[in-house]
């Protein structure tokens, strides 16, 4: 049963259009079932149409399409569930199409294919004899209609896009708002290093084919590290520097071309010479030798996509594109060329994986979740992305691509309202100042991020500077890093976040294969691991900290107070080190720990008698407290910062750390969000951390609501049931108060 299930889904999920796909189905399930008659019905536009068929009236298919509330057929869809009957006819829903010449069926099953709740199609099986369907029919066609429904959703919206010009709209989930009209630049997804080896009829043609690939290789990978030259992040620089030398004939260059002249394709000699470089530098003792694998890997990968697909320069379009892919990680989104990137859309990561987040840094709007994406035919097509409802338009007709254009200016003129405040402090309309910092950290390159009007920097992310090298950066290379977070920040308060990888955070030369990454080594589990590593990061801090006040440090996911008590002891350590070894003035900066893992909540007592502050990271709260993954598009609509239980314990958290004298601020999400920041002020945050992107709105918007008001508001939102409730509540307020367009 398992091996027939599984072989009609691949065949289905593999079919390149929906008519195959559910002819296949079709044909497949009727000779599974052992049964004489098998139907597909599609939904579109509230009505069910025949889409194929096995046993009934070919010519009907296309032609035959009923209402909801009509049939059988429409009963399962309606109730959304299976209808099994024996004899059709002596249902009082049954209803008698000519066109599909039924009449010699009696025994009647339809099962609902319902994907995220909603239903896609119905499948249908009959025949003649008068015979209910046993139960496990019936439940094997329940399991074939669950498994496929991603399946047949997907291929019906790639139907629809590849219809000339209509207009096609996906729907995803909301990443990073904001409206932008661009055309579509699809990424694919990584270039296998495993190339078949195949012999070449002409040495001569394949030689001179490598060489221009090469070439443009060499091209591409000088024009990345000209910009990380010019955005002045010379460790990045440096990297595709080295990289480019291994293109050289004395290095991976001459392999290649050597493995050509032996009479293999460019692509087998490319694959070839990597995977035998890798697996050499992988055997090494020296650390530093085997971490060069993936130097050959990369390099391997970035001549093979010359050549595999030649017309596309890597990560460089000449105009600004919405980035189409499969899942945008951290780093590609730090390399992609801000100027070129006018949205983002892609089929994995939730609202609050880090890509999402870097997109809001750069102000870029993003829907993610969108299912089926990379197999509909939308590469070079012209889209709309109206991020802020998580609607993807596809080949838009001239009006309503003229209707987001005004909506575009519209949201400009906001934004151009809400900076000329931005220098203004966050008073609110009682006096109240609240101190807005930045959460940076994302993007290479610090100095572009210190915009004027920020308190300082609430959260820096030292993750990224170590994602984008190919090893662990040296102690002398984080000071510097450190030391230009320090100088952008003009003496202004810097919390530095020890490294907080793992989760969606991999380092490309660390990396953790875990089943479960969010509860595993991640954040100071992974650094109270790995000791040398730590003690390096944190002398690093403390010596771009040096003698000033500026320099705050910052634990991620600490779980219990152990944690904090080993990792103060390194922190000593790393300060009577450096005191003895280079600058006896350096000083002990305030230290803090992430309020992320719940059980962390209840232990503030305690967390006040070892450390100076506490920062609320919302994001991990919201999804330990929840049990929602932050990253899975799946249960997105079940990440919920507003949801009340959130709520109340974001307010106890503030209320304990007041009674035990314990400083605290807030640095995920919902800080940067309108009714995030609200409702957070209501509860007493006076320190909220978010991105760049949501300084000047969250600053207008404090500098216009009182603390009187707010403190009903909050009253009301505690009492309420689900988060939707929530939302509609502060909804409410801001249209009373006249400032609903900040939510826009
Ligand atoms: C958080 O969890 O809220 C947070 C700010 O940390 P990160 O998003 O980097 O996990
Ligand atoms: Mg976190």
């Amino acid at each position: 049963m398992l091996n027939t299930l599984r072989d009609i889904t691949q065949a289905v999920a593999s079919a390149h259009s929906l008519e195959t796909a559910l002819e296949v189905l079709v044909s497949s399930t009727k000779a599974a079932m052992e049964t004489q008659c098998c139907s597909v019905y599609i939904l579109e536009q509230q009505e069910l149409v025949l889409s194929a068929t096995d046993g009934l009236e070919k010519s009907a298919v296309g032609r035959v399409r009923m209402p909801l509330t009509q049939g059988l057929v429409g009963l399962a869809a309606e109730r959304e569930e299976a209808v099994n009957l024996a004899d059709a006819r002596l249902h009082p829903r049954f209803k008698l199409f000519p066109e599909v010449a039924e009449e010699e069926y009696r025994a009647f099953l339809a099962v609902p294919i319902i994907y995220q709740k909603a239903v896609v199609g119905v499948i249908v099986v009959q025949q003649a004899s008068a015979r209910q369907f046993s139960e496990g029919e019936e439940a094997f066609l329940m399991t074939l209609a669950a498994q496929l429904a991603m399946a047949i959703r997907g291929l019906k919206q790639k139907a629809q896009v590849s219809s000339l010009h209509q207009q096609i709209l996906f729907q995803g989930t909301s990443a990073s708002s904001g409206i932008a009209i661009a055309h579509a630049f699809v990424l694919g997804g990584e270039i296998s290093l495993e190339q078949p080896d195949i012999r070449c009829e002409d040495i001569v043609l394949e030689s001179n084919r490598l060489v221009a690939a090469m070439g443009r290789c060499k091209e591409a990978i000088g024009a990345l590290s000209q910009r990380f030259d010019r955005e002045q992040d010379e460790e990045v620089a440096s990297i595709f520097n080295a990289l480019q030398l291994l293109l050289d004939d004395a290095s991976l260059g001459g392999e290649y071309a050597r493995e050509v002249l032996l009479g293999w394709e460019a692509e087998s000699a490319v694959s070839r010479v990597s995977l035998r470089y890798i697996q050499q530098f992988l055997a090494m003792e020296d650390p530093y030798l085997k971490e060069r694998a993936s130097d050959i890997r990369d390099l391997g990968q970035k001549v093979l996509r010359q050549l595999i697909e030649p017309e596309r320069l890597e990560l460089e379009p000449d105009k600004p594109v919405i980035l189409v892919t499969k899942e945008a990680d951290a780093t590609m989104l730090a390399e992609f060329p801000r100027q070129k990137l006018a949205g983002i859309v892609t089929e994995l990561g939730g609202v609050n994986s880090h890509a999402a987040i870097l997109a809001r840094a750069l102000g870029v709007p993003a829907i993610t979740g969108v299912e089926q994406l990379l197999s509909a035919d939308i590469d070079q097509k012209l889209l709309v992305v109206n991020a802020s409802r998580g609607q993807l338009m596809v080949s838009p007709s001239p009006a309503i691509v003229s209707e987001y254009r005004s909506l575009i200016s519209a949201q400009k003129a906001l934004q151009r309202q809400y900076a000329q405040e931005l220098t203004l402090p966050s008073v609110m309309l009682d006096g109240k100042r609240i101190r807005l910092y930045l959460n940076a950290g994302l993007l290479s390159g610090v100095a572009s991020e210190i915009a004027e009007g920020a308190d300082g920097i609430g959260l820096y992310r030292t993750e990224i500077p170590f994602m984008l090298q190919q090893r662990f950066p040296s102690e002398s290379e984080q000071v510097k890093v450190y030391q230009q977070v320090l100088s952008a920040a003009s003496g202004r308060p810097v919390v530095m976040r020890t490294l907080d990888v793992g989760g969606d955070k991999p380092l490309p030369y660390f990396p953790i294969k875990e089943d479960n990454p969010f509860l595993g080594w991640r954040g100071i589990r992974l650094s109270l691991d790995h000791p040398e590593l730590f003690l390096v990061q944190l002398r690093a801090m403390l010596q771009a900290g040096a003698e000033g006040k500026q320099l705050s440090i910052l634990l991620p996911m600490v779980s219990n107070l152990d944690e904090i008590d080993q990792a103060l002891a390194y922190l000593e350590q790393a300060h009577v080190e450096l005191k003895n070894d280079v600058n006896s003035n350096i000083k002990m900066p305030r230290i803090g720990i992430m309020l992320e893992v719940p059980a962390m909540l209840y232990q503030l007592d305690e967390v006040a008698k070892r450390v100076d502050f506490v920062s609320v990271g919302s994001n991990d709260l919201t999804q330990y407290l929840l049990a929602v993954d932050r990253n899975n598009p799946r249960v997105s609509s079940l990440f919920d910062s507003y949801h009340p239980g959130i709520l109340r314990a974001l307010h106890q958290a503030r209320l304990d750390c007041e009674y035990h004298h314990l400083d605290i601020s807030i640095c995920g999400e919902l800080a940067g969000e309108p009714m995030g920041a609200i409702l957070l002020v209501a509860m007493g945050y006076h320190q909220l951390s978010m991105n760049q992107g949501s300084l000047a709105r969250i600053n207008y918007l404090l500098r216009r609501v009182s603390g009187e008001d707010l403190a009903q508001l909050l009253a009301q939102a505690l009492s309420l049931s689900n988060g939707f409730q929530v939302r509609e509540l502060v909804k409410e307020y801001l249209t009373l108060q006249g400032l609903v367009t900040i939510l826009n």
